[in-house]
């Protein structure tokens, strides 16, 4: 068993493109900006975005931090959207999700510029993603292509199975993973809560991906000897020996599995870096677009 080393991956990708953009600064170049909007106090988004930043500033990238209280109404977020849409010194930006429900998700994003959108949630990149044009990838899915090309890992023909069909993860990853390209050509099964049988059809798989956000849920007898396996999940699961009172939880029984497989990601350390190394990428992207 070989471990999806996502931590020490995505810190090499990171070194890239620190030096894609210390060659740009020395050539007098602009550098990535990348903004950030954060609504509310939900621990779990803060880390995220704190996350994110902190990776800016290892790749060199300016970044801005815009916060606003559970409160604002979403007239004040859609401006403050139009208004990094049209500032040219901003290269992408981000809206921290989930929203407090007052605010309208689909909204939110349909008023993102699609040319500034690095996190790939807008229709258009969506779209263009499926008929296998330029575009921005949401940063888990192209994280976890990014981790299957660094460890050179088969897919053509391999049955691959993925568990979660979310907008954000399982459905673009299932498109990208059966698209007629290095590192596609899989048989992609994307299964959901009402899918029968799913043990069996796991069984099966050259390739599991874990994405439904239930700690611990696939276990050893749902997974064939030598299968890739890939855990997207992150739950806070309360942990009385950890200091915080909780630790981190992927969507697969680590030790239980770990033994059957040829390759398998951890939590932490596997695809949450990867998403950050991926929204990087995006960034650096973005202001290549636009000729800057
Ligand atoms: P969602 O809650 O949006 O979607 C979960 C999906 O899992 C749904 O399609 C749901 O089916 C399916 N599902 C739920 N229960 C079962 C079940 N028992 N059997 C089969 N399918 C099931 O989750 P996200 O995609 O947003 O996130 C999934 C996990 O990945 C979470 O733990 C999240 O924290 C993590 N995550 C990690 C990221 C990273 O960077 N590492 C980034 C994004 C997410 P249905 O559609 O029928 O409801």
């Amino acid at each position: 068993m070989e471990l999806l080393n996502g931590k020490e991956t995505s810190q090499i990708i990171m070194k890239e493109i620190s030096d894609a953009v210390r060659n740009r600064k020395s050539e007098g170049k602009k550098i990535p900006h990348l903004a950030a909007i954060l609504v509310g106090g939900d621990g779990g988004s803060i880390t995220y975005v704190n996350n994110k930043l902190r990776a800016c500033e290892a790749c060199g990238f300016e970044s801005t931090l815009m916060r606003y209280d559970d409160s604002v109404s979403e007239e004040v977020l859609l401006n403050k959207i139009h208004t990094l849409n049209e500032d040219k010194s901003i290269d992408g930006f981000i809206v921290q999700l989930p929203l407090p429900p007052h605010i309208d998700e689909t909204k939110v994003i349909l008023a993102i510029d699609p040319m500034k959108d690095v996190d790939g949630f807008h229709p258009m990149n969506l779209g263009k993603m499926a008929l296998n044009m330029p575009a921005f990838i949401s940063a888990t899915p192209s994280g976890i292509i990014e981790l299957i090309r660094r460890y050179e890992l088969d897919t053509a023909g391999k049955r691959c199975v993925i568990i979660g069909r979310s907008n954000i993860v399982g459905m673009p990853l299932s498109i990208l993973l059966s698209q007629n390209k290095e590192f596609g050509n899989c048989t992609v099964t994307l299964t959901h809560s009402q899918t029968k049988n799913l043990k069996e059809i796991c069984l099966q798989a050259d390739i599991v991906i874990a994405a439904l956000g239930q700690p611990g849920f696939v276990k050893e007898d749902m997974v064939k000897e030598g299968a890739v396996v890939i855990d997207v999940g992150i739950t806070r699961v309360k942990d009385e020996s950890k200091k915080t009172g909780w630790r981190l939880s992927g969507d697969v029984d680590f030790d239980q599995v770990a033994p059957k497989c040829s390759y398998i990601s951890p939590v932490p350390g596997g695809v949450g870096p990867m998403t950050v190394a991926s929204l990087m990428m995006n960034t650096l992207k973005a202001m290549d677009l636009k000729g800057k």
